[in-house]
């Protein structure tokens, strides 16, 4: 096959490794940067076009892509990649369903619909329901986490009441967008990553953030090791990116008082952390089902949004 990496980087860890994994199995590969691209949209002759080291334009042909889109370059990442869906281009995961988990609020709520459990979560635009979106999630403490956050960056504890409301009215004052959500304590600082491949989690890992910090993301120094996930909380994971509409997803998962709680859905998640931790050659799995999923044509609709 033909497969084209969106990737602005291609020393990026899970882009080496993908690009890697599907040398590895006589494909094709191409990596290229989404900002060096740009297209014409019309009804007859779509088509996507890179701007190479020459400064020539040059077409861009593509059985499959493999969408790895940064944070910063959502929007300009997901048309390009529509444009290639256009053109009848397969994609693993699609521009609308990487859209869709890329904002938080939006993702939350597609959850709720299909009633996946997810810690407690308020939005409110008036400053006048401060008071009654702390009291929702239960008072503090409690977390506030801006709608576009990435590797914890954007995920606040506040301990207080008093603290709750001066980050909510600090984020209001900037006109950031947030969420205020119930902070699960007896998470301990840990949270799961369960790495999904189409309808299966090929494996998870448990990340516990370091001490004195209540992220995991290793990003933040986060370590991890394997874990065993339980029946409810494989069905969770595989439903939550099933929703999203993502075939290929990180979903975080909380272990609760009261259950397993998705708290995100990636993407584009990363490689280095699940592959050393397991073992498991990752890029080559996602290679596998790419091979398998592109044979039953072109990509169809998938979840809801
Ligand atoms: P990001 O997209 O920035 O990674 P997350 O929502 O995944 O944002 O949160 C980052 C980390 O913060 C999680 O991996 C988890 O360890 C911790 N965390 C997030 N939400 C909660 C919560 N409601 N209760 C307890 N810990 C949380
Ligand atoms: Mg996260």
């Amino acid at each position: 096959m033909k497969i084209g990496i969106l990737s602005r980087n291609r020393k990026l860890y899970s882009t080496r490794r993908l690009m890697e994994a599907a040398q590895a199995r006589g494909h094709d590969v191409r990596v290229v940067d989404v900002l060096k691209c740009f297209m014409n949209i019309t009804a007859n002759d779509p088509k996507v076009f890179y701007q190479n080291k020459e400064n020539n334009a040059e077409e861009l042909e593509f059985d499959a892509v493999i969408p790895r889109i940064g944070a910063s370059v959502t929007n300009y990442g997901c048309a390009v990649l529509r444009q290639f869906e256009v053109d009848q281009v397969y994609s693993i995961n699609e521009s609308i369903a990487i859209a869709r988990s890329r904002d938080k609020l939006r993702a939350h709520q597609l959850l709720a619909r299909k009633g996946i459990g997810q810690p407690i979560t308020s939005y409110a635009s008036s400053a006048k329901a401060t008071n009654s979106i702390i009291e929702s999630v239960g008072g503090a403490p409690l977390i506030v986490k801006l709608t576009q956050s990435t590797q914890g960056n954007g995920v606040l504890l506040a301990e207080t009441k008093k603290a709750a409301e001066a980050l909510i009215n600090a984020f209001r004052g900037i006109g950031t967008d947030f969420l205020v959500q119930e902070f699960i304590k007896e998470a301990g600082g840990s949270d799961i990553r369960c790495f999904v491949v189409g309808e299966k989690v090929i494996t998870a890992m448990q990340r516990k953030a370091a001490k004195g910090e209540y992220r995991s993301n290793l990003h933040r120094g986060g370590t991890a090791e394997v874990t065993k996930l339980s029946a409810a909380e494989r069905r969770l994971a595989v439903n939550a990116a099933h929703v999203m509409g993502l075939d290929l997803a990180g979903v975080d998962i909380l272990r609760s008082a009261h259950g397993p709680l998705v708290i995100e859905v990636n993407s584009s998640p990363g490689l280095e952390g699940i592959e050393n931790a397991s073992g498991i050659d990752v890029a080559g799995k996602i290679i596998e089902y790419i091979e398998n999923d592109w044979k039953s044509g072109p990509n169809k609709p998938k979840g809801k949004g």
